[in-house]
């Protein structure tokens, strides 16, 4: 047994202090084998009797719970820590130089992969085709994803390696974008993408850039996370945690298409340790704003289509249905109005068939008014991604406009009694939760438009906003043993450098972490 004595004047403790709950703000935590045993003047009593092993004086500002990033991609993410970014080009040729800049530092066979480009903030804003590709890498397969990830930008190479000609259908849930003569023009939508999977790859070592990564998360004052990506990024997971080098908690989702794997496997949602353990089954109803994929009941402004159904409606039923018999959680991915009704359609037969299991609807985007109550009246998690509001606030008004419809609705989601879990969606967003945190109070840009938020009725306060990220992201994994800094709970938390409460909410965004600290261990320290 080992007790620890952590001080601080300013220990939010992401209690309420009602109803007899703990009060809101502390000044010393005493934590017995990573788990916080008494608050405030008990604990330093404990302390000056020679109850404490250690004494811990924490830095800066404020002491916060550990957040929790409820929807994040780490091996997309870490993967594009070793690639171009081209999210900040402004035009295709600028995003066509860095293409060519990078290609000059890769290998004869390394492919030319994410990228994040953003053809929506072009001064021409169309998708590009594969000729401009061609030019700057003509001997090597490019296959770059636009920054939402729902869409891949391939040359000539690729498509021709895969196979993709004229004559090839599109598939389910996907198109093959073709020019006026019916070639393919390189852009391939959703499922499309899948299309290049037949093409081998040589990839780096997943393990080195996870870690890298992992320890990024860590500094940003992520405790815990909500893994999306596949079974490569859980297999390296497993063996970090088997060396002991593993420290966030990391709840790892089944990817839909990987759902045999995991049920032959023996996995269930909840299984695992206080550090891995099995999240929930992902699927996707539709794709993306950004792709023009989000499925709409209504055509976007300028556009003809209302999106994509990622895949038809019986089949998400049936595969919800398995998971759910197999012991598994539910998150599915749903941008668009009709995608949200459709998933909330299939959640409320499962419920009435009588499943209990956890059920998530992964960035609830856009809503009708009549979905906003049957979250919770079906008890449902609107997984939520507070940057992605900022971040697209000027497309959702250019392609969808004002239309009867609540966008990133968290104000009336939470009057409406629906539970939010908060988390970045990253690499599409940054994965620091300060940039969440601020977005959800001001519901402004890092530049402070648009002048008093957009949609500002949406705001929440910014309790609201921290147990989203912090207690709603655990419960939404079925944890109930940490978020808060009370006894019973894992003593995961952060020491920032100013107080969040008491600065300008504009000021927020740029909290820096100082220290973090996962199960009484400190994990980071700047
Ligand atoms: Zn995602």
């Amino acid at each position: 047994m080992s007790r620890t004595l952590l001080r601080h004047p300013n220990i939010r403790t992401g209690s309420t202090g009602s109803s007899g709950g703990h009060a809101p703000v502390t000044t010393a935590l005493l934590v017995e084998d990573g788990v916080v045993v008494a608050l405030g003047d008990e604990a330093l009593a404990a302390g000056r009797s020679g109850g404490a092993d250690a004494v811990v004086d924490l830095p800066g500002e404020a002491v916060l719970p550990g957040l929790h990033d409820a929807h994040i991609h780490t091996e997309w993410r870490s993967r594009d820590l070793s690639s171009v970014d081209l999210r900040e080009a402004r035009s295709l040729e600028e995003a066509l130089s860095l293409v060519a800049s990078h290609t000059a530092t890769l290998g004869p066979d390394e492919w030319l992969h994410s990228g994040r480009w953003n053809h929506n903030r072009w001064t021409v804003p169309v998708q590009p085709d594969r000729r401009s590709l061609d030019r700057v890498a003509p001997d090597r397969v490019a296959a770059l994803s636009s920054v939402d990830g729902h869409t891949v930008w391939a040359n000539s190479l690729a498509l021709r390696l895969a196979g993709i000609t004229r004559e090839t259908p599109d598939p389910v849930g996907g198109e093959i974008v073709r020019d006026a003569d019916g070639e393919p023009t390189g852009i391939l939508r959703e499922s499309a993408q899948d299309l290049l999977d037949v093409v081998p790859q040589a990839k780096a070592p997943l393990r080195p850039l996870l870690e890298r990564n992992h320890d990024e998360l860590l500094a940003l004052g992520l405790t815990s996370i909500t893994d999306i990506d596949g079974e490569e990024c859980r297999d390296a997971y497993v063996a970090m945690h088997a060396d002991g080098r593993l420290r966030l908690r990391v709840a790892k989702c089944v990817r839909g298409d990987d759902l045999e794997v995991a049920v032959a496997d023996g996995r269930r949602s909840g299984q695992g340790d206080g550090v891995l353990s099995v999240g929930p089954v992902k699927f996707f109803s539709d794709g993306a704003l950004g792709s023009h994929t989000a499925h709409m009941t209504e055509p976007f402004l300028g556009h003809e289509g209302c999106g994509i159904a990622a895949m038809p409606y019986p089949v998400l039923l049936q595969r919800i249905r398995r998971s759910l018999a197999h012991g598994f959680d539910i998150a599915t991915h749903a941008i668009g109005d009709e995608a949200n009704r459709l998933v909330l359609d299939a959640f409320a037969t499962v419920r009435a068939e009588g499943h209990t299991g956890i059920l998530r609807v992964e960035h609830a985007q856009h809503l009708l008014a009549a979905d906003v109550p049957r979250f919770r009246e079906l008890d449902v998690v609107a997984s939520m991604q507070p940057s992605h509001c900022t971040a697209d606030l000027e497309l959702a008004d250019e392609i969808i406009g004002y239309r009867p419809l609540h966008s990133y609705a968290w104000r009336t989601l939470l009057d409406a009694g629906a539970r939010l879990a908060f988390g970045s969606d990253a690499p599409v967003e940054d994965p620091n939760p300060f940039h969440a945190l601020h977005a959800a109070v001001t519901r402004q840009r890092a530049d402070g438009l648009p002048p008093g938020g957009w949609r500002p009725h949406e705001r929440i306060t910014l309790d609201e906003a921290l147990h989203a990220h912090t207690v709603g992201a655990h419960e939404a994994v079925g944890r109930h043993d940490v978020g808060r800094l009370v006894p019973g709970q894992l003593a995961d938390l952060v020491a920032v450098d100013r107080d969040p409460w008491s600065v300008d909410p504009a000021d927020i965004r740029d909290t820096v972490v100082l220290q973090t600290v996962v199960g009484g261990e400190t994990v980071f320290t700047r």
